[in-house]
């Protein structure tokens, strides 16, 4: 008789992980999302900037997940976005893992083309970067765009299906229970109450997922420790500012330390000709940003996020970043907050018609204009002006008064399971893998984790 598999949530990691695993045939594989299919997680309003707070969130649910409307840059390296050397104690390993997740994007119809500026073009925007006592880091990328990383995902559903692997969508996992020898899992599904008892339950409920179904494998016994979090806002200006940067990079990463705190500062997600969107939350909005290979905007967006890291008497990172992003939701009035940076750099609130004069048109229209110096404490909001202004050196135009700043940006990864080389936890026959554990920050990273716990039962059941 086959063993029953449970994974929560079909984002990447979930995903990655049922395709490994239906390569065996020993497993009755079942996937759970609260959110909707690919076909019907649909966000046009969004482009507008006019958001239809569906529930739960087609931005951060469903089938593909959080990565599915996303902008579908791969970026191909192993220590960028996670750390899979790290996880897998093993530089080829782990090199190998990001080369099996990237043929499988293209088995299902990402784009041929990898993106990587010329080498002159590299080493000069290096030069720039070590000048402004910046690193500028190179990453190989692939560009698949948010209007093809749903077809992308279809394609990789529907060979799942071929291959046995059940999906119940709209299906909200509620509780988690161990009898002597399973998982019992209870999910809502149309306001009745449901459960599927297995041997193996994977946990991939990514960054939306993480606190409620953390809290309650935690209460099963599960070991895990903080990790930092990052806050800051999201940056947008005219494309013509990042383009030269673009043509090396098309998503470009800065690592900074900044001038007074001496804090990590990193810019992420650049999405050159895009979209900034929101994110809603249970309880709080967030911002992120998206671009698409076939609708394009004037303007370019990235995140621009300082790391926060808590020991004692607190280290719980993830509550100190959703207190923040309450915060700033309450002062938005249940919208992101948006700003230009010459006010928060003069420390006035921006309004209305401050915005409406600026030279830029904010792609996102649904936020208040306001001070996120409100939101955001005093030391992470230094953080963000120094760097901005030390990228100006590099990126001219980005550290302008009118460049608009959207907040929270919140990439809270504070709590991590650990977990051994194959993404098993102290919880024997309980595996988790992506974003929400801790595990991952992007696409690649995370579903190389669901691979790993793939192999991880594999291994196990051999
Ligand atoms: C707008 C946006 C743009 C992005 N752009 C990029 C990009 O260009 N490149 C990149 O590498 N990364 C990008 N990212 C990040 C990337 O999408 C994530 O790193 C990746 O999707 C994480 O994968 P995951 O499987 O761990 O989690 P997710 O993709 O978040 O998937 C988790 C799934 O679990 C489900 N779930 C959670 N809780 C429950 C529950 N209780 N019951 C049932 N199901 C549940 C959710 O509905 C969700 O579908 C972007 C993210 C966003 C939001």
């Amino acid at each position: 008789m086959k063993k029953k598999v449970v994974i929560i949530g079909a984002g990447p990691a979930g995903l990655f992980y049922a395709y490994e695993l239906s390569k065996s045939n020993k497993f009755e594989v079942i996937v759970l999302d609260r959110g909707r299919n690919v076909d019907n997680r649909k966000c046009p309003l969004e482009i507008r900037g006019f958001c239809e707070n569906c529930t739960p969130c087609n931005v951060l649910h469903g089938t593909g997940g959080s990565g599915c409307l996303s902008d579908g840059i791969l970026n191909l390296r192993p220590d960028i976005g996670g750390d899979l050397e790290e996880l897998t104690g093993d530089t080829k390993k782990a090199f190998k893992l990001v080369e099996k997740v990237d043929s499988i994007f293209l088995n299902h119809g990402a784009p041929k083309k990898i993106l990587t500026g010329e080498p002159e073009m590299i080493e000069d925007l290096q030069r720039k970067a070590e000048a402004a006592g910046i690193r500028f880091i190179q990453i190989p990328q692939r560009h698949i765009g948010s209007d093809y990383t749903p077809v992308v995902i279809n394609s990789i559903k529907k060979y799942l299906e071929t291959k046995d692997v059940k999906f119940i969508l709209l299906a909200d996992v509620k509780k988690i229970e161990k009898n002597q020898n399973n998982y019992v899992t209870f999910y809502s599904k149309k306001n009745e109450l449901y459960k599927i008892e297995s041997e193996f339950l994977i946990a991939a409920p990514g960054r939306a997922g993480s606190p409620f179904l953390m809290s309650q494998i935690k209460k099963l016994g599960l070991e895990t420790e903080h990790k930092p979090v990052d806050i800051g806002v999201r940056v947008e200006v005219p494309k013509v500012v990042m383009k030269p940067v673009i043509e090396v990079n098309r998503d470009p990463k800065f690592h900074i330390y900044s001038k007074t705190y001496d804090d990590f500062v990193r810019t992420f997600c650049t999405n050159h000709e895009g979209y900034v969107m929101k994110e809603q939350y249970d309880e709080y909005v967030g911002v992120n940003g998206h671009s698409m290979r076939d609708i394009k905007s004037q303007n370019s967006n990235f995140a621009f996020l300082s790391k926060v890291t808590l020991t004692s008497p607190v280290e719980d990172t993830t509550s100190y970043g959703i207190s923040i992003a309450k915060i700033a939701t309450l002062l938005g009035g249940g919208k992101p907050l948006i700003q230009r940076f010459g006010d928060l750099r003069r420390g006035r609130r921006s309004t209305p018609e401050r915005i409406r004069r600026s030279n830029i048109k904010p792609t996102l229209l649904s936020t208040t204009p306001g001070d996120i110096a409100m939101a955001l404490p005093y030391r992470l909001v230094t953080n963000l002006i120094e760097s901005l202004e030390r990228l100006d050196n590099v990126l001219p135009g980005v550290g302008s008064d009118s460049t608009l700043l959207y907040a929270p940006e919140i990439k809270s990864y504070g709590l991590k399971v650990i977990v051994d080389s194959s993404m098993e936890s102290n919880l024997p026959n309980l595996f988790v893998a992506g974003d929400g554990v801790g595990l991952s920050r992007d696409i690649v990273n995370s579903a190389a984790t669901g691979i790993l716990a793939a192999e991880g039962i594999l291994k196990k059941e051999s």
